[in-house]
């Protein structure tokens, strides 16, 4: 088309700025809409991102104008549930809510933001959990994926969140990938990575069950056995200290606690980790001496290290293993765990937890207490409220009598689905708030339709720590609204009074309580300014998280003895199969968004299960058979497809469909890591059945 009919298309269109609502790594980029039509996705200025999005940025938006999309309030009646009235369904609310607190305490209602709303409707979420209800129980989804690296950084350096930028990991002389399939879970972050490795000579180590496709561009690829990455990392560990290797300056200025540390590696050495993780301890020393050798390493974790019983454990291993050799504080080195929402560093920061509140801050730190109490007027509790993981015992236990839980699919994400469903069916009252009739929602006694994210205003916080606006695209659809206003009615309905008109109030209140986010403004994040926690009250922001030192009071990081927690299901006689599981390049968890998009649907239409060469030359089968897993927990029948990318009695199953997604946790048990609870979904056994060989 010509310049002038370019030029008036541009003035027809309407160019909105907003932040991607799929993975961490908070792609920004310009929507460009006429009247409900998303005419296309253009990255411009995205301060992580540049010029680039992944298929999933650029193509999967056709949720927002699905038919499929909840438009009105729903209230659960005989025959099954009627459309209501916003007014009837939060009266329906405020009067169980308030009938449970008074016949069972405020501890019997529990409440679960979502990793895909803003900061600024996660923050009202606790603010109605602790401020309205008087309750603790309060989580999110990073219960489910990250808590455990969360737990592994408090532990060592103090902060949870990522050391540097997104940019920085391109400076790094080596990278290690542990237990992260980055090129489809995080691609543009990957992309980075590839072009460093490739342009740059930069190196690239992948440990990871999987040959997926970081793992075959890898200078070295290994594959520890299930569960042991956290023997190989201390072996390297205690190689580089016999060795003399360590970084002697670094650890005497800026780490305590190295003698502990020296002497859990005692039972570490090579020949003790070749037998345990199947690595040789050629290619264990190889490792040593590649970060010893390199000009900054970064260690890139994700899935496949904290879903294990010992999460934690191995998250603190990583870190010794950087403090060990003077990588952090300098761009280019440090940890990076890679967050799976594009908000569930938010939802964290913004208090959406059971013992801490905004910014981490300790729920029962006085100081906190006070500052709170002076600007909500009252009291926060006190106890440790309840996790996600012990919501459902607590239900089980009869303890747990209500919920309400926005924009998460429980039934299908949590582990062990079928004991969560029971669960569910349990509840005296639960409340559910999601832009689709999810299967959670199928257990709900009120349904309340939200806007997706191309419907608000808000703020999301990237896994670098990258606090970014988003800006209204469109009147949310029928009778939805933003999860902000939704949560507010709430606890209006309660009595609360609260009189937020737009969500930059919300910011400003979340600022004056959180030093974290002490100078954000929505005048600081305008169009495509971002900053990156712990933001100052003057405006300045920390690209570089460790710059003077460490935040604990001495301002040195610490060793911390970890313990190995090996796997609580290896396989065994009867169930003799490991059973792994993740995300496709194309689709987004339980995939109650992406799979509303046809085009990207279509790519991978059919459910399957990797099966190695040898396995099925063992079991007779071939792609296209079809088998029956079976596990201590569920069973599920699924075709099968051969591959390369799995290796031996290992198996991976995508969640590429509605049927994948659903079957994936009827498998996995209710096994947990043992300081987070996090569900170690990858540490489940099946045996397989083979049921038709063609
Ligand atoms: Fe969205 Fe992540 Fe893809 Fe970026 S890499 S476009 S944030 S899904």
């Amino acid at each position: 088309i010509s310049e002038t009919e370019e030029a008036m298309r541009e003035a027809k269109n309407k160019r909105t700025k907003t932040v991607c609502t799929y993975c961490g790594v908070g792609c920004s980029f310009e929507i460009w809409t006429d009247n409900r039509h998303i005419l296309k996705v253009e990255p411009t200025h995205g301060p992580a991102n540049g010029v680039s999005t992944c298929i999933k940025g650029k193509f999967n938006w056709d949720h927002v104008n699905s038919t499929a999309r909840l438009t009105t309030p729903l209230i659960r009646g005989e025959g099954g549930f009627r459309e209501a009235s916003w007014d009837e369904a939060l009266a329906l609310i405020a009067r169980r809510f308030t009938e449970i607190r008074q016949e069972s305490g405020p501890d019997a209602l529990a409440f679960i933001a979502s990793s895909k709303t803003t900061n600024e409707e996660g923050f009202l979420m606790q603010k109605l959990a602790r401020a309205v209800i008087g309750t603790n129980n309060m989580d999110n989804c990073s219960r489910y994926c990250q808590s455990p690296a969360t737990m592994g950084l408090w532990r060592t350096v103090g902060h949870g969140g990522d050391s540097g930028s997104i940019t920085d990991i391109e400076s790094a002389g080596l990278v290690i990938g542990i237990g992260t399939n980055t090129a489809e879970s995080h691609p543009v972050l990957a992309t980075r990575v590839k072009r460093a490795h490739k342009l740059r000579g930069q190196r690239l180590i992948v440990a990871d069950l999987r040959e997926h496709e970081m793992a075959t561009r890898a200078d070295l690829f290994v594959k520890p056995n299930p569960g042991t990455d956290f023997v190989w990392l201390n072996a390297v560990s205690r190689y580089i200290l016999d060795q003399g290797l360590e970084h002697r300056g670094f650890i005497e200025r800026w780490v305590n606690d190295f003698g502990a540390f020296r002497d859990t590696l005692h039972d570490y050495t090579l020949e003790h980790a070749e037998n345990v993780t199947g690595i040789s301890q050629d290619t264990l020393k190889q490792i040593a001496h590649e970060i010893v050798t390199a000009d900054g390493t970064c260690i890139l974790w994700a899935m496949g290290v904290t879903q294990q019983m010992g999460g934690s454990e191995t998250s603190t291993a990583i870190s010794n293993l950087l403090l060990l050799t003077g990588n952090y504080m300098r761009p280019g080195a440090g940890s990076y765990p890679l967050r799976g929402h594009n908000n569930v560093q938010g939802a964290s920061d913004m208090g959406a937890m059971p013992d801490r509140v905004t910014g981490y801050q300790r729920v029962d730190d006085p100081e906190v207490r006070a500052r709170y109490q002076a600007i909500w007027g009252v009291e926060l509790p006190t106890n440790k409220g309840l996790d996600n993981h012990q919501m459902v015992e607590a239900i089980h236990a009869g303890t747990l009598r209500t919920m309400y839980i926005k924009g998460e699919e429980m039934s299908i994400v949590d582990s062990n689905a079928n004991h969560v469903d029971a669960a569910l069916e349990k509840l005296d009252f639960f409340v559910v708030q999601d832009v689709f009739f999810s299967h959670t929602a199928s257990f709900a006694d009120v349904v309340l339709p939200a806007s997706p994210s191309l419907e608000k205003d808000g703020t999301f916080t990237s896994t670098e720590r990258r606090i970014q606006r988003l800006y209204r695209v469109f009147e949310p659809m029928g009778q939805s609204r933003p999860d902000w206003q939704i949560i507010q009615g709430v606890a209006n309905a309660l009595g609360a009074g609260w009189t937020y008109t737009h969500p930059s109030q919300i910011m400003d209140e979340i600022a004056s309580l959180t030093p974290l986010y002490a100078g954000v403004t929505y005048e600081r994040l305008e169009g495509f300014r971002s900053l990156q926690w712990p933001v100052h009250p003057d405006g300045s922001d920390t690209p570089l998280l460790f710059v003077d030192g460490f935040p604990f009071p001495d301002g040195k990081a610490r060793f911390y003895p970890a313990r190995w927690v090996p796997p609580v299901e290896p396989p065994d006689q009867e169930y003799d199969l490991h059973f792994n599981n993740g995300r496709m390049l194309e689709h987004f968890h339980e995939g109650n968004m992406t799979f509303k998009s046809p085009g990207t649907t279509g790519k991978v239409p059919g459910t399957f299960l990797e099966v190695s060469p040898e396995l099925a030359r063992e079991r007779g089968v071939r792609s296209g058979s079809v088998v029956r897993l079976v596990s201590r927990h569920g069973a599920v029948r699924l075709p099968v497809l051969v591959t390369e990318r799995v290796f031996g009695h290992q198996l991976f199953m995508p969640m590429n469909t509605q049927d994948a997604a659903q079957a994936v946790n009827r498998l996995t048990g209710s096994h947990a890591d043992l300081s987070t609870h996090t569900p170690a979904y990858k540490d489940t056994a099946v045996r397989m059945e083979v049921l038709n060989v063609d």
